[in-house]
């Protein structure tokens, strides 16, 4: 497999071409941004950390009936994946309250709800990615309903696999993005990432913060906090 020109690079990660048409290669930087990017920062073997999480996940959701475009790690921070057209939407799983859910209602912080909730964010950085309805995302062609209904059903599979895999692991799952991309033929797959910057993941034990919150919200131990969950991630594969 041969590495060819850069095509995009984004916050956290750069996107090559392959010499296979079908194929990518994304490779994880250590770059961290928040507020749609007007905090930045940067977190050492981050890229590492999410790269390998992200990886060991998906292989994962495969075996359990989600399909994701992890194709192979080539490196530490580089890993070869199916590319895909992203369907451009952030979708959001929320078990407990917390960050935005609390922000826009005036919530409190730590309520788990009796069902997770699903909601979808328009990819936008120009519009800030709003919250956005399913009549709207369907009024403007963002998906179809079928489309809808599988990147439903999906996200709530990914959902109940992470909560037992973290519980396992001493740690509770609280809210977490996805992204999904069309195949050439038509078929929705997983894409992007699983890591501590796209989830919310507190100690069980003891609630403490144990992903990108600790840099969005200034607690300090960043770097730790991400060995942290790494470490207990290995200590359950
Ligand atoms: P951002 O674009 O938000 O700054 P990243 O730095 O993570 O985010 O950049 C990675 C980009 O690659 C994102 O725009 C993401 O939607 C896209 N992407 C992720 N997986 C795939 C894939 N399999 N095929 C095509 N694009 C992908
Ligand atoms: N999230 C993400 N990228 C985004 C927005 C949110 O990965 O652009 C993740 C975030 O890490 C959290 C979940 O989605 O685990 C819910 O985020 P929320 O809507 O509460 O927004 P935030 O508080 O991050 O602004």
């Amino acid at each position: 497999m041969q590495k060819l020109e850069q095509l995009y690079e984004g916050k956290a990660k750069k996107v090559f071409a392959t010499d296979d048409p079908a194929l990518l290669i994304v490779q994880y930087k250590d770059d961290a941004t928040a507020f749609n990017g007007k905090k930045k920062g940067t977190i050492a073997g981050k890229g590492v950390i999410n790269n390998q999480m992200s990886n060991a996940l998906m292989r994962r959701l495969a075996a359990a009936g989600v399909p994701t475009h992890f194709v192979a790690e080539l490196s530490e921070r580089e890993t070869l994946v199916k590319k895909v057209g992203i369907v451009p939407l952030e979708v959001i799983v929320r078990n407990i309250s917390a960050g935005s859910f609390c922000k826009r209602y005036g919530f409190a912080e730590g309520v788990r709800f009796a069902q997770p909730t699903v909601e979808y964010s328009y990819k936008n950085d120009a519009l800030n990615d709003p919250l956005i309805c399913l009549p709207h995302i369907l009024a403007m062609g963002l998906a179809t309903a079928e489309e809808m209904a599988l990147i439903r059903d999906y996200a709530l599979k990914v959902n109940a696999f992470l909560c037992d895999f973290w519980r396992d692991a001493g740690v509770t799952l609280v809210d977490f993005k996805l992204e999904f991309g069309r195949t050439p033929d038509g078929s929705i797959i997983l894409a992007d990432e699983i890591s501590p910057d796209t989830c919310r993941l507190w100690d069980s034990a003891t609630g403490e913060r144990l992903d990108k919150d600790r840099f969005r919200l200034d607690l300090g131990g960043v770097e730790g906090a991400y060995a942290e969950i790494m470490r207990r991630l290995k200590d359950h594969v």
